[in-house]
């Protein structure tokens, strides 16, 4: 797919890093969690204790490691960044865990992935602040408990279904992400044109923000995208016109929907007589993993309204067969 949800090159990471913004007032939307954060950050900090441990859940892109720098900032502490497939043995993780400086947060994205020996030595750690680690080999070794720094771990994963119950019960704060509106991606554009120094005309802006499938990572990515359109292509500006074209190359359709959005309906659709159908009999279909399509593809279709998570199968809604022009199976009788 030309723009995706997933992170990218470095140099992509680079700039979205530098879009990223640094406090909790910058951050835009998800005003539950905000309202939420700021008022846990605040005790935290007046009592001078770690923050308790926090999960963020949601599809790639809604804000998830931008929070964690946030949060990390607010409470005026370092971050540790690092992820559950990088982890790959117990001692990976205590080396994090005992270079932690107090209160300081820890952020382990796709928490999901710890392997379940890694997840072990974290349980006391969150606990307690201990760790039981291994002291020598063969008849020799023997466990000994050090004692950590109180931190706070902030844990992100696509869906908060795929954590363990004894992972998931350890965090004190469970906030879940929700895609953003368009006027919400639509203030994020400006913001973003207006650090890239890009002229944007506020209808140029709306287009991006209403066709990046409520992700803000799409909406920087689609915005750096129209600005080279509109520099080669027009004078510069990115107005609405320049907007729509550029999409239009980009495979982005009107609804803001992308390449593999439109096979997959496609395929419920006409290959799988709207459903319901299996998630393995649609990944097989298109040709994508069945993680991405639960994890990336499917929950902006459902959101939307173009597809239904029923216990028998995937299945399309009118809406779907209305935006693919076909027209819907009518109900006998009815
Ligand atoms: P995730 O970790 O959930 O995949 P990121 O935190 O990396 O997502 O966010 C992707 C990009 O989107 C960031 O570079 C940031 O610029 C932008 N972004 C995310 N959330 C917001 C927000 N609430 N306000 C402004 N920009 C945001």
């Amino acid at each position: 797919r030309v723009v995706s949800a997933a992170p990218a090159s470095p140099k992509e990471e680079a700039i979205e890093r530098a879009l990223r913004p640094k406090l909790l007032d910058e951050y835009v939307g998800q005003m539950k969690v905000r309202e939420q954060l700021e008022i846990f950050i605040g005790a935290a900090k007046k009592r001078a204790e770690a923050l308790d441990h926090v999960l963020l859940f949601g599809p790639p892109g809604l804000g998830k490691t931008t929070l964690s720098h946030i949060i990390a900032q607010e409470l005026g502490v370092n971050l540790r960044q690092t992820s559950g497939p990088v982890l790959e043995k117990p001692k990976d993780l205590a080396a994090l865990l005992t270079n932690l400086e107090a209160n300081d947060v820890l952020f382990i994205d796709e928490i999901h992935r710890l392997s379940p020996v890694v997840e072990e030595i974290l349980y006391p750690a969150l606990e307690d602040y201990q760790i039981d680690i291994m002291i020598g080999e063969g008849p020799a070794a023997r466990s000994i408990k050090l004692d950590l720094q109180p931190f706070t771990l902030v844990g992100a994963t696509t869906r908060a279904g795929m954590l363990t119950n004894p992972l998931r019960d350890r965090f004190g704060i469970v906030a879940r992400l929700e895609f953003y509106t368009p006027e919400e991606l639509a203030r994020i554009v400006k913001r973003s044109a207006g650090l890239l120094g890009a002229p944007i005309e506020a209808e140029g802006g709306f287009e991006i923000a209403r066709r990046s499938r409520g992700t803000p990572r799409i909406a920087n990515r689609l915005l750096r995208r129209v600005r080279d359109y509109a520099e080669v292509k027009g004078s510069g500006t990115i107005t609405k016109t320049m907007a729509d074209k550029a999409l239009a190359m980009l495979d982005v359709d009107p609804q803001g929907f992308d390449l593999m959005d439109r096979k997959l309906l496609e395929a419920v659709v006409h290959r799988f007589d709207g459903g319901p159908v299996g998630l393995d009999n649609i990944a097989a279909s298109i040709g994508e993993e069945r993680d991405t399509i639960e994890d990336v593809i499917e929950p902006y279709l459902i959101q939307q309204g173009f597809l239904q998570r029923t216990p028998r199968g995937r299945v399309a809604t009118l809406a779907a067969y209305r935006h693919l022009g076909v027209t819907p199976p009518t109900t006998e009788g009815g």
